[in-house]
């Protein structure tokens, strides 16, 4: 239904609706879980349906983007759903076919919503500063979004999505660990070992009542183990590619591009780092859960770990790459996700500083600011301090983020006392 047909009293009934639930969401955190499909319990029409889903995906949102360039006065924004229940669509062989859409509308309404979403998002960036291009034609689409009230779960093991009722899938046993929940929107996606339904889930938030002596952690992220805590644990943050990629990759080489095998053969590799993406972020999950089981804050600096990669590209210059030459052992790590969890726990578990406080070279003992090389393992300071290098490092990242912190709870108490007062 259009908007303009709704009535005044129906959409205060949406405003109201709306306001709830932000102001509901404000005492919630949400979590996102995964969902498969469980592949020995579903036909094959219904796999041949889902895979047709992603295929209309694509024509949609490719539509989008031709109906919009096709006349310039056409703003993408007035694309709506209903007026497009056919499509113009390219073949391989470059002509133009006219094809009727069967999508669930709950999906393509979503679909045809995401794209603009996304263009606003580009604009935003543009905004900002940033390189932006433009929206490209998509040669597949993975991933369909479901808008609340999609997902429904009848019991421990089916849900509902539009399109399909009665899935059976795996992993909805991790919804057992929450006392109580609510099922937010999802993701309807395409991985190559089959299809996923990731669903966001809206939990309680958990009071966290400030302990009186609370355990510190400070971390450095290090090239040679890694993970260093100030307390001398050391992670390493390593997953080896396995033997059977490196076979797969060499096979994939010989084959001839576009052949039968060659997308055989793609399909594989694709599910082997899929495979090996689930092991990093086991292993990350794990190391998180590890540190926030025994400490109650975790300090880190903010490094940037995507710049130790793309430092391997200087090759092409054929500059003389830095000591930072690490490229290939950086692939391997899960050191950006441990970050990227890290920051996704700040406020509550844990604290970042910034990337320019000189964790390496200042001396805790006097307060000089000693340079120290790179290949040196021990950290030597004139006033007779001296300490393994990066535990030294990691030390002083507990130590600048515990300051930092103090006066960044006192300014927030300054405020919060200053609004009162203001009140009053
Ligand atoms: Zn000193």
């Amino acid at each position: 239904m259009a908007r303009s047909q709704l009535t005044e009293e129906e959409r205060q009934k949406i405003r109201d609706s709306l306001k709830a639930t932000r102001e509901r969401r404000q005492n919630q955190s949400i979590k996102v879980i995964e969902l498969k499909v469980n592949c020995h319990h579903t036909s094959k029409e219904t796999f041949a349906k889902m895979n047709n889903c992603f295929r209309q995906a694509k024509w949609i949102e490719n539509d989008m983007l031709a109906w919009s360039e096709k006349c310039d006065g056409n703003n993408i924004f007035k694309y709506e759903y209903l007026d497009h229940k056919k499509i113009t669509r390219k073949t391989f062989e470059g002509n133009f076919v006219e094809e009727s859409i069967s999508l669930p509308v709950y999906f393509h309404r979503a679909l045809v919503k995401q794209v603009k979403q996304d263009i606003m998002n580009l604009h935003k960036a543009k905004m900002k500063g940033n390189k932006t291009g433009r929206l490209q034609f998509k040669s597949e689409v993975n991933c369909i979004p479901v808008i609340t009230g999609g997902i429904r779960i009848i019991d421990n093991s089916h849900v509902t999505i539009p399109g399909f009722s009665r899935l059976k899938v795996y992993g909805l046993d991790q919804l057992s660990e929450f006392k109580e929940y609510e099922i937010a929107d999802g993701r309807f996606v395409k991985k190559a070992d089959g299809y996923y339904i990731k669903v966001s889930v809206c939990i309680k938030k958990e009071s966290n009542s400030r302990k009186k002596n609370y355990k510190e952690i400070g971390l450095d992220f290090g090239i040679k183990d890694n993970i260093i805590t100030s307390d001398g644990e050391k992670f390493n943050c390593n997953v080896q590619e396995s033997e059977q990629l490196k076979f797969l990759q060499k096979q994939l080489h010989r084959k001839q591009k576009g052949s039968k095998h060659y997308y055989k053969l793609l399909k594989q590799i694709r599910c082997e780092y899929e495979h090996l993406s689930n092991k990093k972020t086991d292993e990350t999950n794990k190391l998180i859960h590890h540190l926030t089981k025994n400490y109650d804050i975790i300090y880190f600096q903010d490094e940037s770990i995507s710049e130790w990669k793309k430092k391997k590209h200087s090759r092409k210059t054929g500059k003389k790459l830095n000591c930072f030459s690490f490229g290939r052992q950086i692939q391997s790590s899960y050191l950006g996700r441990v970050k990227a969890k890290l920051v996704s726990l700040e406020n509550d578990k844990s604290f970042k500083i910034s990337k320019w406080s000189p964790t390496t070279k200042f001396c805790p003992q006097c307060g000089c600011l000693n340079k120290i090389g790179l290949n040196e393992r021990t950290y030597h300071c004139d006033c007779g301090y001296s300490y393994d290098r990066d535990i030294h490092a990691a030390r002083n990242v507990k130590l600048f983020g515990s300051t930092k912190r103090a006066e960044c709870l006192e300014q927030t108490s300054v405020d919060s006392y200053a609004s009162a007062a203001l009140k009053a």
